[in-house]
């Protein structure tokens, strides 16, 4: 884990947005971190981060949770216990 964290100040050196890159790892469920895509770099617009339960993109609220951000609805549903 230690190597984990040099590796993110690395990114952060380098002017990546270090909270992007853990949501990157945490959402596609890599134990590693690795440099956004091109794409994700700050002052680049950024397409809406699909909700990590139904991959729909996320245009409203969200909630982060362990695998992710969650969109509005699955969180309720979650809530409720409707997550198989
Ligand atoms: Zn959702």
């Amino acid at each position: 884990m230690r190597l984990a964290i040099k590796k993110l100040d690395v990114l952060r050196i380098a002017g990546q947005n270090v909270e992007l890159v853990i949501d990157q790892s945490t959402i596609s469920g890599w134990t590693k971190f690795y440099p956004l895509p091109k794409d994700m770099l700050p002052g680049v617009t950024q397409k809406n981060t699909a909700c990590a339960h139904c991959e729909i993109p996320i245009n409203g609220a969200y909630t982060r949770m362990s695998i992710g951000k969650v969109c509005d609805p699955c969180r309720r549903d979650y809530m409720e216990g409707k997550w198989s």
